[in-house]
C-alpha cells in the first residue's frame, strides 16, 4: 500500500519520476555505442538517465583516416564519442583511455574492472548493456570488455551499488546475411539464434539521432556517402529495433520476450 499512498501524496508527476531508470552502456571503442544508439537516444528522450563507458580511445582505428594510429587519433576519437553522446542526448561519456587492441592485457583488465566499479557506484545503473562473448563484430577488445563488465556485475559483494540486469547486444541469426562483408559488417561478425533473444527494444524514435551521432565519427566512416550507406543498411536489416539477450538478472527476469529493458523493475 505504501506506493499508492506516496503517489497520492506527491501527485502524478512524482509517480512518473518514480519510473525513471538509469542505463549504463559499456563498450570498447568510440563508435561502438552506435550498435545500440537508437535505444540510448530513445531512453534519454523519455527522461531516463543514460550513461556510456568507452574503455579505449580507439588509438588503433586508422583504416579510414589520414591521422596515424596513436595518441593523436585517440584524442580525435575521444572528441568524436563526446560529439556522439551529445547527438544522442545522453550524459557525457566516461572515457577510460585504455589502449586500443590491448584490452586482453592483465593491466587493462584490472584497470577496466576498477574504473567500471567506480562508475557503477557513482551513477547507480539499474541496467547494464554490453557486448556478449561474440563481441558482435568479433573484435577481441569487444569480447574482453563484455567479459570484464560481466565479471564486475556478477561479483555483487564487491559493489556498493548493484545493478539488476545485464544485457548483451545480439545480432539475430535470422538477420545475418550469408556474407556479412557485403553489408559492411565484419567477416567475423557473430549472430545469436533468435530463440535466445529475450528483448527487442523498438527504438525507431532514436534513428534520426543515431544518424547524427554516426556523423560525429568522421575518422571511422567518412566520407558521408559511405556513412549514409551504412546507416541505410542498418535501417534495412533491423530498422529501429535493438536486439538484446538478457544475461543475468537479480530481478525483473521476463517470462516471455520483452520490449523494454526496464520491464519488471520498480
Ligand atoms: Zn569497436
Amino acid at each position: 500500500m505504501l506506493a499508492p499512498m506516496l503517489a497520492a501524496l506527491w501527485g502524478p508527476g512524482a509517480a512518473a519520476a518514480a519510473s525513471k531508470h538509469t542505463l549504463l552502456a559499456v563498450f570498447a571503442h568510440p563508435d561502438d555505442e552506435i550498435t545500440v544508439a537508437p535505444m540510448l537516444a530513445r531512453y534519454a528522450a523519455e527522461g531516463h538517465d543514460v550513461y556510456l563507458v568507452t574503455a579505449t580511445s580507439g588509438q588503433a582505428g586508422d583504416a579510414n583516416t589520414d591521422i596515424p594510429a596513436g595518441p593523436e587519433l585517440g584524442a580525435a576519437r575521444e572528441k568524436e564519442v563526446r560529439c556522439s553522446a551529445r547527438a544522442l542526448g545522453i550524459h557525457e561519456p566516461f572515457l577510460f583511455q585504455l589502449q586500443d587492441g590491448r584490452m586482453a592485457e592483465p593491466a587493462s583488465i584490472e584497470a577496466m574492472a576498477k574504473r567500471l566499479r567506480e562508475v557503477i557506484n557513482r551513477v547507480k545503473p539499474d541496467v547494464i548493456v554490453t557486448f556478449g562473448p561474440d563481441g558482435v563484430s568479433g573484435h577481441p577488445d569487444h569480447r574482453m570488455v563484455g567479459a570484464v563488465a560481466t565479471e564486475v556485475f556478477q561479483w555483487r559483494e564487491r559493489l556498493e551499488w548493484r545493478p539488476k540486469k545485464l544485457y548483451y547486444v545480439a545480432l539475430p541469426a535470422s538477420y545475418m546475411p550469408p556474407d556479412p562483408a557485403q553489408v559492411g559488417l565484419s567477416r567475423q561478425s557473430a549472430a545469436v539464434s533468435d530463440e535466445f533473444i529475450t528483448t527487442v527494444v523498438d527504438a525507431e524514435a532514436g534513428l534520426e539521432k543515431t544518424w547524427r551521432a554516426m556523423q560525429c565519427h568522421v575518422t571511422q566512416w567518412a566520407p558521408v556517402e559511405r556513412m549514409r550507406r551504412m546507416f541505410e543498411v542498418r535501417k534495412k536489416i533491423i530498422g529501429g529495433n535493438v536486439y538484446l539477450r538478457l544475461a543475468l538478472a537479480s530481478e525483473g527476469s521476463p517470462a516471455e520476450r520483452e520490449g523494454d529493458v526496464f520491464t519488471g523493475l520498480d
